[in-house]
């Protein structure tokens, strides 16, 4: 069987190649596709270089070189794209975004999200790749566990809230957040969603697209979405004052809201939503969970081998699992022993060590104590420390218990999660933002009454796992490139998406409760969309498509 898969990716890259020899367009865009889904490729990146084009995959997370093929070729190949994907082909001066399905022989649905980008050398193309037929994970099979999979579900638990999930790009925050509705998604209870784009269409939820270039927008579909009688309420990202407020008054008005964040840490989302200009007690009122995560590789099971990590990273390890709260299950014996471990590299996992990623999560739940601090003003350093000592458990720890189950290595995890040896250097928890004007809100009281609405259950029950059907042929060896092009491990350049028009600004709401903030701070039509802004109101979309998990049949033995 293996052997068999492997075969059928030999034979891909042949027919891949005796296209370019030949010529053959047509089936040069079409082998191509499918052997990126053979590989379980994220992307597609077709990029001009000056005297090749390139070919480049990305497969859990990390760019890796496939093929190049001549320049000549290249025209013609991008036609083919664009008339498959409903592009202007005469167009060539000025991005363009579209997008186009393909089914899999094995009768699969794959989204493919098409961007071309003028370069210097031509124009680049690249391909998002999304199994709109992916089942959801079980949150454990995300590598959620002990004490944050006990804080999420009792977060889960209650009728009403704030859940947010915040990381980078492509950490995997949409897989989480359906993950999470799936465990609601019952026939007694009204669940829809804002989303952009839909990525997996779920039996029982009601999903909506937003439009930004006709005004429906987060904002404006969550607005909508508290008049079609939900339940619970997911909206794709909060990345505005007026998602924000809307997301509270839903809260506020008895609906459990999840939602993602751009921040780099579970603490620092206090920061961002305080920089909002959301005052303290909105935020402590109605705040229930921030789910901060990362992906990372897993071990390649045919090649893995014990590793010795050096003393530096040895040292950081036994400070982090100094401070792993005693509550936190783990096996006495991993944390004596030490043992971690790293992929060789084989044919399995095209030399990679790799095969497959999981999550890494610092789950904070807000408790009363929390919430007093947040009221109280106390900075974020202090609040992730009480958090911590409360149970939380941090990225870096989860990295290292995900490292000692041997699921990953010591180096991936540091790949993504920074040492607790780096001093962190938080804002405060705003305190100009808190003199926002704030109406008398109705807020506590508002909440009890509202309460009746939904009960969710009290245990939060679990779903028949849904089993991921495994289709992860063996990996080809990237060939090797013609040109000195190698190493396919450089950051990706980043996906042009449609750019988001400004919000509009917020429009006033005089019945609607919490309208908690003065006004919208001015826009700046020059900010510049790369950097990471802290409190701009506007921000380049380029978490819409998140690469799918593609290896969740492994669960991590917890
Ligand atoms: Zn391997």
């Amino acid at each position: 069987m293996e052997q068999q898969k492997q075969n059928q990716n030999t034979d891909k890259f042949k027919q891949l190649q005796e296209a370019i020899i030949a010529g053959n367009v047509p089936q040069l865009v079409l082998v191509m596709i499918s052997y990126a889904l053979d590989l379980r490729s994220s992307d597609i990146h077709i990029e001009p270089e000056k005297s090749t084009i390139r070919v480049r995959y990305r497969v859990d997370g990390v760019l890796r070189q496939i093929v190049e093929y001549p320049p000549n070729l290249h025209p013609a190949v991008v036609s083919r794209i664009k008339i498959m994907s409903n592009l202007k082909i005469d167009e060539q001066r000025i991005p363009q975004d579209g997008r186009t399905e393909v089914t899999t022989k094995d009768g699969r649905e794959m989204d493919l999200r098409v961007s071309t980008l003028p370069t210097v050398n031509g124009e680049k193309v690249v391909m998002r790749i999304q199994d709109k037929t992916r089942k959801i994970p079980k949150i454990e099979d995300l590598g959620v566990r002990g004490n944050s999979l006990k804080y999420l579900k009792k977060a889960l638990s209650f009728p009403n809230g704030i859940i947010l999930t915040t990381g980078p790009t492509g950490s995997g925050k949409t897989t989480t957040l359906y993950a999470a509705l799936q465990i609601l998604n019952k026939i007694d209870v009204n669940i829809l969603t804002i989303e952009d784009p839909v990525e997996i269409q779920i039996n029982g939820l009601n999903q909506s697209q937003v439009h930004p270039d006709i005004n429906y927008t987060f904002a404006s579909g969550l607005r909508s979405a508290l008049r079609q009688d939900p339940d619970i309420i997911m909206v794709g990202e909060i990345r505005d004052r007026e998602t924000m407020d809307t997301a509270i008054e839903a809260s506020l008005t008895g609906h459990l809201v999840f939602s993602t964040i751009h921040t780099n840490s579970a603490a620092e989302t206090l920061t961002r939503i305080a920089n909002m200009g959301v005052p303290p007690f909105l935020t402590a009122s109605t705040l229930n969970l921030i789910i901060s995560q990362r992906l990372v590789r897993k071990i390649c099971p045919e090649c893995k081998q014990e590793f010795k990590p050096n003393k530096v990273t040895m040292s950081a390890v036994k400070n982090a699992l100094k401070n792993l709260h005693p509550d936190e299950p783990l096996d006495e014996k991993l944390k004596k022993d030490l043992i971690f471990y790293s992929g060789k590299g084989c044919d399995a996992c095209g030399e990679t060590g790799y095969k497959g990623r999981v999550g890494l999560f610092e789950i904070m739940l807000i408790t009363d104590n929390i919430k007093n601090m947040i009221l109280t003003d106390k900075t974020v350093t202090d609040i992730e420390k009480a958090a911590l000592k409360e149970g939380m458990v941090s990225l870096e720890q989860s990295g290292i218990i995900q490292a000692l189950l041997g699921n990953t290595s010591l180096e991936e995890v540091y790949r993504v999660a920074k040492s607790s040896d780096i001093a962190l250097t938080f804002d405060k928890i705003s305190a100009e933002s808190s003199a926002a004007k704030i109406p008398q809100a109705k807020s506590s009281k508002k909440v009890e009454e509202s309460t009746e609405d939904v009960k969710a259950e009290e245990s939060v029950s679990q779903e028949p796992t849904p089993q991921t059907q495994e289709s992860t042929p063996d990996i080809q060896t990237a060939p090797p490139a013609p040109a000195e092009s190698a190493t396919p491990v450089e950051p990706a350049p980043q996906i042009p998406e449609t750019p988001v028009e400004p919000s509009p600004p917020a429009e006033p709401a005089p019945q609607q409760p919490p309208q908690a903030a003065p006004e919208q701070p001015p826009q700046d039509p020059q900010q510049d969309p790369q950097q990471p802004p802290q409190e701009s109101p506007q921000q380049i979309d380029v978490e819409n498509a998140m690469k799918p998990f593609t290896d969740i049949d492994n669960p991590s033995k917890t």
